[in-house]
């Protein structure tokens, strides 16, 4: 970044008369008289006037001011920023799916339905699940659609009294989220001070009022939750089904299945554990996986061999249909098709065994980075940890130095932050997710400015407190930034 862009728009950059093109004369002469006045400009719009090498400077200094993980290491917990391969991005943007269009007759667009349906059926291999629509958008649409699904599953059988989803306190904000959206009613449950769930409270809380429950795992701590064979049996003994938030599978990849531990409905997102560049709201995917017996549920429309036998990878003739018992369309045509081929490059690319290898490390990268930092920040739940883990804040705290001050001096070390006062059992939540991605090399970096930064906030706290020093941005003010924006360089 050159600093000479720093906090400049390109009309602060403006010189009068300088131009960034020259094109030949018009050829049309007077031709303006023949528009009425009334389309007429009385003066000359406002435009930055610069030359081509002052444009080309500004945008591009300006793409590298953002942190995104070609950039950097970016260890956010929970939202898996792991390395995206190029080959996705260069597979996706080929022209014979660029030039798709979704009301092309099917015979035209088998390749695209063939794309869609490997895709849906390694992920029913992953997940353990029997079929799996890709329609959702993103996690939280997963989430909606799922128990949209459960939702049309119990109002078959003739049961509206279930309007209850059961939800751990430590899980995603979107959890309750999409259950309020669904209809449903939130209803929490503690976690137990090692992270996991309370099985004796769920158990408390399960009667015939109950639609779902919903758990993560590992769940967002970190934690394997060991329980859910018998929390399953509980569930389903009171006639609820059991929600699986798959937005993290990295730890499970080829490890364990959801379907195989007893859940009902799980989604997953592509964006994260199959590598789509995401943040900052893009593209994403969730797509949802039932278990036997609930398919007919998910949206339309839906991919399905012609012959009905077909179970290979891809060799079936497909068609596109909708079901009567469904829930209806959560999406416009079969979903982010792109951020699907993405994910379907991944998989392809990686293989059995290159997946295999993914949880394994992802487990290995968390558990290297805590072990090596837990005698200078605090370890709430000293438990062995799948592929993310969380501290609770500066083992010191008599320094005064919180978790907010660690993370912006990270940004002075070059390092994206972590995941910060998230989950919220702790008070300095700090969580932390390496991804299998990274090399011994970049954890050691990121371990060593940790490890500064911690003996820095004893020594210098007012450094640490006062940081980022560096970036050309120092602390917005979150608050104001949401509430005030400020959305033009002119005074209108
Ligand atoms: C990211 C995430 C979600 C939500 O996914 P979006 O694609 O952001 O909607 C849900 N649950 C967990 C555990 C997540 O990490």
């Amino acid at each position: 970044m050159n600093k000479k862009f720093y906090g400049k728009v390109i009309y602060d950059l403006s010189k009068e008369g300088r131009r960034a093109y020259s094109l030949p004369q018009n050829g049309l002469g007077d031709g303006l008289k023949d528009i009425p006045a009334v389309f007429l400009r009385s003066k000359a719009p406002l435009l930055p006037e610069v030359d081509e090498p002052t444009l080309v400077r500004h945008y591009n200094n300006l793409s590298t001011n953002n942190f995104g993980v070609d950039t950097g290491f970016y260890p956010l917990g929970s939202c898996t920023m792991k390395y995206n391969p190029k080959i996705n991005e260069e597979l996706c943007a080929l022209p014979q799916w660029q030039g798709l269009h979704p009301l092309q007759p099917v015979e035209t667009v088998q390749g695209a339905l063939l794309a869609y349906d490997a895709l849906q059926k390694a992920l029913c291999e992953i997940g353990g699940m029997a079929r799996f629509t890709l329609n959702p958008y993103a996690g939280a649409h997963g989430e909606l659609t799922g128990l949209m699904v459960i939702r049309a599953y119990h109002e078959s059988r003739g049961d509206a009294a279930r309007v209850k989803v059961i939800v751990p306190d430590s899980a995603h904000g979107t959890n309750p989220a999409s259950a309020a959206v669904a209809g449903l009613k939130v209803v929490e449950v503690k976690s137990l001070p090692d992270g996991t769930i309370d099985t004796e409270a769920l158990r408390g809380l399960l009667d015939e009022t109950v639609a779902a429950v919903m758990m993560t795992n590992p769940n967002t701590v970190g934690i394997f939750e060991s329980a859910i064979p018998e929390i399953a049996e509980m569930v389903h003994a009171c006639g609820a089904l059991l929600y699986y938030d798959g937005a993290n599978l990295n730890p499970m990849l080829g490890i364990a299945r959801p379907g195989d531990m007893g859940f009902d409905v799980m989604h997953i997102n592509l964006h994260k554990t199959f590598s789509t560049p995401h943040g900052g709201g893009g593209p994403g995917s969730g797509p949802v996986g039932v278990r036997k017996g609930l398919e007919e549920f998910l949206p339309n429309p839906r991919v399905v061999p012609i012959d009905r036998d077909a179970d290979a990878l891809f060799g079936a003739t497909l068609k596109v249909e909708k079901s009567g018992k469904s829930l209806g369309r959560i999406s416009a045509w079969l979903g982010n098709f792109a951020v699907e081929l993405r994910a379907l490059a991944y998989i392809l690319t990686l293989g059995r065994d290159g997946l295999m290898l993914a949880a394994p490390l992802a487990t290995l990268n968390a558990n290297y980075v805590k072990e090596s930092l837990r005698d200078l920040y605090k370890l709430p739940i000293d438990r062995v940890c799948k592929h993310e883990f969380v501290f609770d804040g500066l083992a010191d705290k008599s320094t005064g130095v919180t978790t907010l001050n660690v993370a912006k001096r990270l940004l002075d070390h070059g390092f994206h932050a972590p995941t910060i006062y998230f989950p919220l059992l702790f008070h300095e939540s700090l969580m932390i997710e390496p991804t299998e991605t990274e090399s011994l090399e970049t954890l050691d970096e990121f371990i060593e400015a940790m490890r500064e930064i911690a003996h820095e906030a004893s020594e210098d706290p007012d450094k640490v407190k006062n940081a980022p020093l560096e970036t050309p941005v120092r602390r917005p003010d979150d608050t104001a930034a949401a509430l005030t924006p400020k959305v033009t360089y002119f005074e209108l």
